[in-house]
């Protein structure tokens, strides 16, 4: 009896285990991506891995010449783009502003990336250099001040990590929904999923669904590195 008794007691446990499996079996697992620390992830597009240009051009479409050495490129000769363009996406820049620093306010180690070259998330020397806190590094150029203050010293690598999500068209191609922004400055968030306008200094007049990474030339010499970018889908 008491044999009898324990194998009915098992049933609902087994029958448990079993439909958990099965689910399980059923669920999609994400795509694995290798995140090695300092480089980017495996499913992101290089944009400058240190070496070249050639994922870029100035504006205009000549090939782009700023200067590349130890692993960077620093601002020369006017503004450059990525020949790639880009929907929603997320965007890894490191930048540094240059030292000894010179200058105040904005004429202090200025430059800018503008998502899809229309919406410029300003880079500034910001430490100990107080300027419009709509013009500081990490606002949108006179839209949005950033929640914080997180700028390193000159001279210094700095991060900007962007997710940014496209504006939403209608079949007119009227803007039904403003783009949004969401960045950590240093792995500090600064602006928190923000509705942003296209902004002075961008590539065109009206926005569109893709567009490049852009970065400007302010004639002072701020240095990149280590930019890339992971379509959203
Ligand atoms: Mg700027």
């Amino acid at each position: 009896m008491s044999g009898k008794k324990n194998i009915a007691g098992a049933l609902p446990v087994f029958l448990f285990f079993s439909l958990t499996t099965a689910l399980l079996a059923q669920e999609k697992e994400p795509p694995v991506v290798s995140a090695p620390a300092g480089k980017a992830p495996s499913d992101a597009v290089v944009l400058f891995d240190g070496k070249d240009l050639s994922g870029w051009t100035y504006k205009d479409g000549r090939p782009a010449g700023w200067i590349v050495a130890d692993g960077a490129m620093t601002v020369n000769g006017g503004h450059i783009m990525s020949k790639k363009e880009f929907g929603d996406h997320q965007l890894h820049v490191e930048f540094a502003t240059p030292s000894p620093a010179t200058g105040d306010g904005q004429a202090r180690g200025n430059s800018g990336v503008y998502l899809q070259g229309m919406y410029e998330l300003q880079v500034l020397d910001s430490y100990e250099n107080k300027t419009s806190v709509k013009g500081m590094c990490g606002a949108i150029y006179q839209q949005y001040t950033p929640l914080v203050n997180a700028s390193r010293k000159p001279g210094e690598w700095q991060t900007y990590d962007i997710i940014f999500h496209a504006p939403k068209f209608d079949s007119a191609g009227n803007v039904i929904e403003k783009a949004i922004i969401t960045v950590l400055y240093n792995g500090v968030l600064i602006l928190d999923h923000v509705s942003i306008s296209p902004t002075p200094g961008r590539l065109k007049e009206n926005e569109s669904p893709r567009g490049p990474v852009f970065l400007q030339d302010h004639r002072h010499p701020v240095k990149y590195r280590n930019i890339w970018v992971r379509e959203l889908k």
